[in-house]
């Protein structure tokens, strides 16, 4: 059985259809990557799939005793509060000093245990959303545009971590970028949002759909180059005109 199931999903906001017919499954130890333009419903998909938010139509079905560690796209509220990254750990739910500190650690930032929140950088906030996330030992990780506001080396850095956590807790990962190469270099999986999905497959399939050339033809090479050593200069906006730039 699947651990998420996505059938017929539909979500609007006043009278913007933002998702329309989506279906996905996420499967056991598996990391699959939605990618899409700013404003294509790629964090509302998300939060539907987590259970934070309902849809119009449609059903998301959990295995059941689903864990889901979530690392939400909006971070600005944590990241000014005046809390210890130790302390952060124990919301929403205590944890042992050992589980927090084997976290803190897993992810490289065993010293910053007593630091505040404020005053970390975009990156170390990162690691310390994903020690919090895996303190509930999660079946499945969400994370939604992890790595924004990272250099090339941070990202790619940042995504080999996941893929090792994969691997070790053997948890499946959903996760939202718009860092294309990278993410698509480190996914079994790619789904191609924009209100709906224009495509999915593996990374060499998404590739090389059209649907997913027309929306990233020109694409960001971002941290691609840290991986492998492809570049791809399409040029084809025609399907820009489905979507409008949300800023
Ligand atoms: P993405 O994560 O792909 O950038 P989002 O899922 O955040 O896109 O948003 C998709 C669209 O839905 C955008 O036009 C956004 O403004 C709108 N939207 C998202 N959340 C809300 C909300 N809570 N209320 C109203 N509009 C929203
Ligand atoms: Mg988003």
């Amino acid at each position: 059985m699947s651990l998420i199931e996505a059938r017929g999903l539909a979500k609007r906001f006043g009278s913007e259809t933002v998702l329309h017919g989506v279906n996905l499954s996420v499967e056991r130890g598996e990391i699959v990557t939605i990618v899409g333009p700013n404003g294509s419903g790629k964090s509302t998909l998300l939060r539907m799939l987590a259970g934070v938010l309902q849809p119009d139509s449609g059903v998301v079905v959990h295995a059941k005793g689903l864990k889901i560690g979530y690392v939400p796209q909006k971070l600005a509220l944590e990241a000014s509060l005046p809390m210890t990254v130790r302390r952060f750990l124990d919301v929403p739910k205590r944890v042992s000093e050992a589980d927090a500190q084997a976290a803190l650690a897993r992810v490289g930032v065993a010293a910053l245990a007593k630091r505040s929140l404020e005053g970390l950088s975009g990156g170390q906030m990162q690691r310390v959303l994903l020690a919090r996330a895996l303190m509930v030992q999660p079946d499945v990780l969400m994370l939604d545009e992890p790595t924004q506001g990272l250099d090339q080396q941070g990202q790619a850095d940042f995504y080999r971590l996941i893929e090792e956590l994969r691997a070790e807790i053997g948890c499946a990962v959903l996760m939202v970028s718009h860092e294309l190469h990278v993410v698509m270099s480190a996914s079994d999986r790619v789904i191609c949002l924009n209100g709906h999905i224009c495509c999915e497959g593996t990374p060499e399939i998404v590739r090389n759909a059209p649907e997913y050339r027309r929306l990233f033809g020109t694409g960001t090479q971002g941290a691609l180059a840290l991986y492998r050593h492809e570049h791809d200069h399409v040029h084809d906006e025609s399907c820009a005109h489905e979507h409008e730039e949300s800023h």
